[in-house]
């Protein structure tokens, strides 16, 4: 299963984090997810709950957030925001697109829970 070799990788990312912070746990993360990713959030979070267990990230609360693709347009310049069935720019509406984003899946937001407070 996909979604649980990248749910490890975010636990590695999140336990290099909380070393270097000296945390003691991680209260919360937020994660985007690229629609053209092929990553689903539901069984991203399904699959959060089952590694977290035993991690610094075990009480951790998982947020995800669907990410839109951008294209690039090689007409008119423009950077933009699209739909994953219509690649064109929405500004001029030339194909000649390039995609910039939307295949991503990236780790937002950490709030981390130290001792010092
Ligand atoms: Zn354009």
């Amino acid at each position: 299963m996909h979604e649980l070799s990248l749910c490890q990788n975010i636990i590695d990312q999140l336990t290099d984090l909380a070393n270097v912070h000296n945390a003691v746990a991680v209260a919360r993360i937020e994660i985007r997810v690229g629609v053209l990713s092929g990553v689903e959030a539901q069984l991203l979070r399904n699959a959060f709950t089952l590694i977290q267990v035993g991690t610094i990230a075990e009480t951790a609360e998982l947020i995800t957030e669907e990410a839109a693709p951008r294209v690039s347009c090689r007409a008119c310049g423009a950077e933009s925001e699209t739909s994953p069935n219509n690649l064109s720019c929405p500004v001029c509406a030339s194909l000649d697109t390039k995609l910039i984003d939307g295949h991503e899946l990236i780790l937002a937001r950490v709030e981390l829970v130290t001792n010092e407070d």
